[in-house]
């Protein structure tokens, strides 16, 4: 473990960068001396790998600084101050929306995921803060079978549920890929051993023929001028197989992109040529051409796949996509934050939230690469769609504030006191949280408190609140209850309720 192996996978660092990974890496080791992990390492192994994730995603200087810093006010013995003072807001102000993040836990309540996932995107207010978190998570993934095993469970299932999802979202299938496999082994031992089974099976029948096809691939692409390229085969990922036999009635038989056939080459235009070669030869699989380049997935995703009869009793998926195209499928929206800022641009600073700092990168906005605008995920795409004709800093600012009202629609985050998140409209009331937990609860409120204080009936709740409902098996809704939510789902409880005892 040296400072050098960070430098040496970071994006041309400059002598500044390099001096500050070097600080950093020295602070991390005292910050943490002393102190193990649970699997005997030193604490520090874990802020090295953290750091050496975010390097190897091409994040910027002050994201990696955060990776070895991460852990060193809570875990360690630095404070605030003194990496305020070492290494700048910037940096302090990431380790701090990490440490928010980590007190957000997930307890397996279901219907409550989607709320979870919006929370912990909307907390990450600079979309770096989410990406450290990743690369945080993928560490402790890692070393998971020192946790004590009801824990293990756990944190495999949120990772499952929440963390693994958000890096797909984010299109970091590098990160996404290796979560997925990771936390299905811990959460579902029983199902990932089967898995891992048919596909070593498999594995071994159809490993060998693929290799003589891609040879014979490289051939007839050689013999049409495509020099330029580079194919290999891309191995399924166990949880994504899973799912996939899900679907398809558990046969093996049935999946044919078991292993697939990748081919990268320079251009657009290639790709297509690519196509057709490789059509020319081999009889493709009727319905089975997916063309992600001139439709990309809503992830941004983007390459051609088709499936051929490969002549030997084989049938193959094969992926065609430019180099460029492979790296974003791969990094995702941590290829677009990693580039090399002018240094005018370089002070972000808190009020950034993470939307500005993507959207000063796409089409509309003035100086930016409109080339740069054709590889944005699809869903940011959108976002930025509804920009145009904004001039000035402060319409700007109206409108990512809009935008993120729009994309979270007003939503309130707020938290059982098991630490449960639930999202409720802004300008919720006590019992739309009561309905938003079960229909029984809110039938028989009693009372509340917010935030550990006794509250009325009437009270509106804010975000981040932590909420008890305390009921009473004799307590009955009442007419004046129809005028104190704001939820349709109360109201329609509260209203049925009614309705039945008035007809009695
Ligand atoms: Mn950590």
């Amino acid at each position: 473990m040296s400072y050098q192996e960070i430098i040496s996978l970071m994006q041309s660092p400059t002598e500044n960068d390099k001096i500050l990974i070097e600080k950093a890496f020295n602070f991390a080791l005292t910050a943490h001396e002393g102190q193990k992990r649970k699997s005997g390492e030193p604490y520090f192994v874990h802020v090295f790998e953290t750091a050496k994730n975010l390097a190897d995603l091409k994040m910027d200087t002050p994201t990696i600084v955060a990776g070895f810093l991460h852990d060193s006010i809570e875990d360690g013995v630095a404070t605030e101050e003194r990496i305020k003072n070492e290494f700048g807001e910037e940096v302090l102000f990431l380790i701090n929306g990490v440490t928010k993040l980590g007190k957000v836990k997930y307890r397996g309540a279901e219907r409550h995921i989607e709320s979870l996932r919006k929370f912990i995107v909307a907390s990450s207010e600079d979309i770096r803060v989410l990406i450290i978190k990743l690369a945080d998570r993928l560490h402790n993934m890692r070393t998971i079978k020192f946790v004590r095993p009801d824990k293990q469970k756990r944190i495999a299932l949120e990772t499952l549920e929440i963390y693994a999802p958000l890096a797909y979202r984010l299109s970091i299938r590098k990160i996404s890929r290796e979560l997925e496999d990771l936390s299905f082994e811990n959460a579902y031992p029983e199902e990932f051993g089967k898995t891992v089974e048919l596909k070593k099976n498999k594995k071994a029948e159809i490993l060998p023929r693929l290799e003589k096809f891609i040879k014979s691939v490289k051939k007839a692409l050689a013999e049409q001028g495509v020099i330029h390229m580079q194919t290999d085969y891309r191995k399924k990922g166990i949880y994504s197989l899973y799912r996939k036999l899900q679907t398809h009635e558990n046969d093996i038989e049935k999946i044919y992109d078991l292993l697939a056939i990748r081919i990268c080459v320079d251009t657009i235009a290639d790709c297509y040529k690519v196509l057709g070669i490789i059509h020319g030869v081999w009889r493709p699989l009727p319905g089975r051409i997916k063309d992600y380049i001139a439709f990309p997935k809503p992830n941004g995703y983007q390459s051609i796949h088709t499936t051929v009869f490969t002549g030997d009793g084989s049938i193959v998926e094969v992926q065609i996509r430019t180099f460029e195209m492979h790296n974003i499928s791969e990094y995702g929206i941590a290829s677009h934050l990693a580039y090399k800022e002018n240094d005018s641009n370089k002070k972000a600073t808190h009020d950034t939230n993470w939307f500005k700092q993507l959207l000063p990168k796409m089409i509309n906005f003035p100086g930016v690469n409109k080339n740069k605008g054709d590889e944005m995920p699809k869903w940011i795409k959108d976002l930025a769609e509804s920009q145009k004709g904004i001039k000035t800093e402060s319409e700007k600012d109206g409108f990512i504030n809009d935008l993120k009202a729009d994309f979270f629609n007003e939503r309130i985050f707020v938290f059982t006191p098991k630490g449960d998140v639930v999202d409720l409209p802004d300008g919720s009331y006590v019992l739309d949280f009561a309905y938003a937990i079960h229909s029984d609860v809110g039938n028989h409120t009693n009372s509340a408190k917010i935030n550990g204080k006794m509250v009325s009936l009437d009270s509106k709740l804010k975000n981040g609140d932590i909420v008890e409902i305390i009921t009473n098996k004799s307590n009955k809704p009442n007419e004046r209850w129809e005028h104190i939510v704001k939820t349709n789902m109360a109201k329609r409880h509260i209203a049925n309720y009614l309705d039945k005892t008035r007809k009695k």
